[in-house]
């Protein structure tokens, strides 16, 4: 995806996350919010058709190569649609979402049990001060780390590849679990797409 960028549709339907995450908190969250940082991006490249071909990957990887005038602006905005749309993609239905597949395997040798592992994580996703995102990332040699980044920070200028995001601003959670940041984040684990955590594992590690 490139210039000019669209809001991608949810892959399951509003409601499909309840009662977890409700149903207006989903259209707020991809119809206004998502689609927000979509439309300042493209106001942002509009007048620069030599970054029209870029994806959100390239802009974010590379944003120290854009005019310093408007870097900021991208980097916020792109940061913005990518870590959004990377969250409501590894959101499944409450069935399918169980751990599954290597990514587990690894979970548990390096944080001990999938209990270790997700009070680590719930530790990150609290401790992010203000608005922010806790995510799994894979390092270079296919290491494990939770790391909790600010605002619409993203792990890509880091050289770290993202499998799993939570998104902490209150408008992701407030409607329902008001300032429980704690219950939100227990909610989220209910409709993690470990499926697709799994295969963006899998694929990493074959190549290394
Ligand atoms: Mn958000």
């Amino acid at each position: 995806m490139n210039y000019p960028f669209t809001n991608p549709p949810l892959p399951y339907a509003y409601d499909a996350l309840e009662p977890y995450i409700d149903t207006l908190t989903m259209h707020l969250h991809h119809d206004r919010h998502l689609q927000t940082y979509i439309d300042n991006l493209n106001a942002a490249l509009k007048n620069y058709p030599a970054y029209h071909s870029w994806t959100l990957e390239d802009l974010l990887t590379n944003i120290a190569s854009l005019p310093s005038s408007v870097q900021l602006t991208v980097a916020r905005n792109a940061g913005g649609a990518y870590n959004h749309i990377f969250y409501f993609y590894n959101l499944t239905l409450p069935h399918l979402s169980y751990p599954t597949g290597a990514l587990i395997d690894a979970i548990k040798r390096q944080y001990g049990s999938f209990a270790d592992f997700k009070q680590q994580f719930t530790d990150a996703a609290l401790s992010v001060f203000g608005s922010g995102y806790a995510w799994l990332v894979l390092d270079a040699s296919g290491h494990l780390q939770i790391i909790p980044l600010a605002n619409q920070d993203t792990p890509l200028p880091l050289r770290l590849t993202p499998l799993l995001n939570i998104d902490v601003w209150e408008h992701a959670y407030y409607l329902k679990h008001y300032n429980l940041r704690k219950d939100y984040i227990a909610d989220w684990f209910q409709v993690v797409h470990w499926a697709n955590a799994n295969r963006i594992y899998e694929e990493f590690i074959s190549f290394l």
